[in-house]
């Protein structure tokens, strides 16, 4: 039999940091949904693709392979044939993503690739609708959030530690924003499946998360 860690919240909530720390105190695979929405995004603005071109994502869809691999550990996407993992964490990807997750051609292909991908072994997953859609039996289900606030201001310390010069009130609306279009799209919104545990990270440190979910862990397979 094997496990499996649900970990829904929204963008800044520390999903990643944490289901990666998390992946290698378990030995568990950790998968990161989100990056093979970025992905088809990458895709769709290479091809010049709207984002509102509901049919000409849908074509798009068909033509597109998205893959994934484990390097040393780290999950590698590969997007028809090539390694696309280095251009998926800009601001415009992430918005691309956002508004084209919001259809069911989209949906359809990453959540059957999400579910192949967890089948018979050991994963934490992260994302929006993985407790609520993707792996509805998951051994755990956590939703893990923060204010608005204190994910602005690490998603802030975040650029500045790389040298840019980011505005503290424009990446605080870019994530509500964000929250918006994922919490209210019609298909899989992001919201807190009935029996995930609540995990408000705000006042907490990355030790602190890790250690409240991997105690909600084993004390679920005592049980
Ligand atoms: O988590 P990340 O910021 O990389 O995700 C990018 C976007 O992909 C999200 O804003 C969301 O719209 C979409 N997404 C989704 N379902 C998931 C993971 C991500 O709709 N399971």
């Amino acid at each position: 039999m094997s496990y499996s860690i649900a970990i829904d919240g929204p963008a800044g909530a520390g999903k990643s940091t944490i289901a990666k720390r998390v992946a290698k105190e378990l030995g568990f695979i950790y998968v990161d949904t989100g990056a093979m929405y970025r992905a088809m995004a990458v895709y769709f603005l290479d091809k010049g693709i709207d984002s509102k071109d509901e049919e000409g994502i849908a074509r798009a869809c068909g033509s597109v392979s998205v893959k994934i691999m484990y390097e040393n550990g780290a999950q590698q996407v590969i997007l028809n044939g090539e390694n696309v993992t280095s251009r998926l964490r800009t601001e415009e990807v992430g918005r691309m993503a956002s508004a084209t997750a919001v259809y069911a051609s989209v949906r359809t292909k990453l959540v059957e690739l999400q579910r192949e991908l967890a089948a018979g072994t050991d994963v934490i997953m992260d994302g929006r609708d993985i407790g609520t859609c993707v792996l509805p039996d998951a051994t755990v289900k956590i939703y893990l959030t923060a204010s608005v606030e204190a994910r602005a201001r690490r998603r802030y310390d975040e650029l500045v530690q790389k040298g840019e010069t980011p505005q503290l009130s424009v990446i605080k609306e870019d994530i509500e924003k964000r929250d918006y279009n994922d919490m209210h799209r019609d298909i899989s919104p992001l919201r807190r499946a009935e029996d995930a545990h609540l995990v408000d990270s705000s006042d907490m440190d990355i030790d602190e998360v890790t250690a409240t979910i991997l105690d909600i862990f084993s004390s679920k397979i005592k049980n």
